[in-house]
């Protein structure tokens, strides 16, 4: 087997309903494209059936490798262990509900060919759950605010990388990191394109409100130091007012006597302070626990496999 042009990279965690789908129409997609290429699969502590649909599918296309992880990494370490295994000179990412359709792959590609090292993309029209595309916009808008990468959609995976920024991406590390922001930033000359979505089909989304805020708080505190800045900065003018504040009732006591309606206009000043002050706990928290994970070099990933139909010799 020649070497692979094209790469395609598909994390799965729980996916059984959609593989055989999705792996149908990618196939023909990629055939038409008559490029050489390859599948990865990394299955990501599926609890269903994923791994044996997976294998199966291998078992009809020699192409398809699969990575198995020991348990449940999350979907940007399922990416970031293809990342490392892939051979292809251009690397597509999508996601295997079948909400990125594989019939766009051709436009990454034409896109790609023009000379774009990485090929973003943004979401024609949504299809998502009302509340969940308004906070993702929400958190579009935040994320270009804290990250500095001015890309219109940083939450759609659907992206082409070539293999020089795939392979800067592996040689930096990051244990709990935001490929799409890493890439845009280590990109020379990034482009994006809209590509349709479709509604998942099958099965649930496997972001729950809490792993979306977790990865949120990843985005934000892994590409820069602005958000304990802005703590920082906060917490000197709520002191400065604070002290003001003091000052101007140690004022009235001494020249009015003591007011005693303010009581509860002060235990909520009080609150709010120590509201912030947890806040702030909480943010520091975040950095000290990067620091702790990267000294402590934990590992990001665990493979308990590669699985592929034809072994080579002198590959990674
Ligand atoms: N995914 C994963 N590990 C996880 C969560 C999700 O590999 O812990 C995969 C999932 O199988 C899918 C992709 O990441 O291929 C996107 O997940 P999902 O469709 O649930 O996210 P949404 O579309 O709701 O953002
Ligand atoms: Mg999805």
């Amino acid at each position: 087997m020649t070497t692979p042009y094209l790469s395609i990279v598909v994390p799965v965690y729980n996916e059984e309903e959609s593989l055989k789908a999705l792996s149908k129409r990618l196939m023909k997609v990629l055939k038409d494209i008559k490029k050489p290429f390859e599948v990865i699969y990394t299955n990501d502590g599926s609890s269903d059936k994923s791994i044996d649909i997976l294998k199966e599918i291998q078992q009809q296309h020699p192409e398809v490798r699969i990575i198995d992880f020991m348990g449940n990494f999350g979907q940007h370490m399922a990416i970031m262990a293809a990342f490392e295994n892939c051979r292809g000179d251009v690397i597509i990412n999508l996601d295997a509900d079948l909400q990125n359709p594989p019939e766009e792959i051709p436009k990454l590609l034409e896109k790609f060919e023009q000379g774009h090292d990485v090929v973003g993309s943004y979401r024609l029209k949504r299809s998502d759950f009302f509340l969940r595309h308004w906070g993702s916009r929400f958190a579009n808008w935040v994320r270009g605010f804290i990250t500095d990468a001015k890309m219109q959609d940083q939450g759609c995976m659907f992206r082409a990388y070539s293999k020089q920024i795939v392979e800067r991406i592996v040689d930096g590390g990051e244990g709990s990191t935001f490929i799409p922001v890493l890439a845009w930033r280590l990109a020379k000359n990034p482009v994006e394109v809209g590509l349709r979505h479709d509604a998942r089909e099958e099965g649930d989304s496997k972001y729950s409100i809490y792993h979306l805020i977790r990865v949120a708080i990843d985005l934000a505190t892994s590409f820069s130091l602005l958000p304990i800045q802005f703590f920082t900065f906060f917490g000197m003018i709520v002191s400065t007012l604070s002290f003001l504040l003091v000052m101007y009732l140690a004022f009235r006591r001494l020249f009015f006597g003591p007011e005693v309606e303010g009581v509860f206009t002060l235990l909520a000043i009080i609150i709010f302070l120590i509201s912030v002050a947890i806040m702030g706990i909480g943010i520091i928290g975040e950095y000290v626990g990067r620091t702790y994970q990267q000294v402590s070099r934990k590992q990001r990933f665990v493979i308990r496999e590669i699985i592929e139909t034809t072994k080579k010799k002198g590959t990674k």
